[in-house]
């Protein structure tokens, strides 16, 4: 893909979404690391409903290790694999205190040492939270870069993130990240993409199969329904 396709695709999600910006509520980038760490296999609209209590209960890594684990599970149960989430955040909270100082280390190098805190929570976090730029890749951007060509249909995520950041410009890493996720999530869905209105049909090789395979399909329901008349 060429670098003038790549300007394209990206105007055209800026124009889409200029808005586009993190949905998981948090005020600090500790707040930002248990909701992104809760939100694993999640919807970000489930955990904001958790996190509006959970938070208000809970400011600082010590408030997570005042209370018994049963008690944490109980309070984020609505949000899938609870149990191992409660663990990750305790567990987690105890290395902050230890090594951190109670804060939340800056180096992605440091945070993906975490329990919980995978490749995609570090980026989310040193993005929003700490400014440096990054791509997290999470379902929607994984799904959409494959789709539009950005990416192969067999990379791995981190294949993805590492073809993402050679072809959008650093300092439209952050940005980026978040218009992928708003045009997969808003758009480009992984049920019912949007094809026939979308503004980068013309140069995407997922809908251009896709409105082919249904126009294939309306061909042929119009010449199933057109019945020969019967002479009586
Ligand atoms: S044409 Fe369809 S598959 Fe391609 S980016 Fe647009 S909505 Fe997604």
């Amino acid at each position: 893909m060429n670098a003038a396709t790549v300007r394209h695709i990206l105007d055209t999600m800026e124009a889409m979404f200029p808005d586009a910006h993190c949905e998981l509520n948090h005020s600090n980038a500790f707040e930002l690391t248990v909701a992104v760490l809760l939100s694993a296999q999640c919807t970000d609209e489930t955990v904001n409903k958790v996190t509006a209590d959970l938070f208000q209960k809970y400011k600082s890594p010590a408030d997570y290790l005042e209370v018994p684990l049963e008690e944490l599970e109980q309070d984020i149960r609505r949000i899938g694999l609870y149990r191992n989430k409660a663990k990750h955040i305790q567990n987690m909270c105890r290395i902050l205190i230890e090594q951190y100082g109670g804060d939340v280390p800056q180096e992605h190098d440091q945070l993906v040492t975490l329990p919980g805190v995978g490749r995609k929570t570090a980026n989310v976090v040193v993005s929003n939270a700490f400014g440096v730029p990054a791509i997290a890749v999470d379902t929607h951007v994984e799904r959409v870069s494959k789709r539009l060509g950005l990416a192969g249909w067999d990379d791995t995520v981190l294949e993805v993130e590492k073809k993402l950041m050679k072809r959008v410009p650093r300092d439209e890493w952050t940005l980026t990240h978040h218009r992928l996720i708003f045009f997969g999530r808003y758009h480009c869905k992984a049920q019912n993409p949007q094809c026939h209105i979308c503004p980068l049909l013309d140069i995407c090789r997922e809908g251009k199969k896709r409105m082919k395979t249904s126009q294939i399909r309306k061909d042929k329901e119009r010449v199933t329904t057109r019945k020969p008349k019967l002479n009586s």
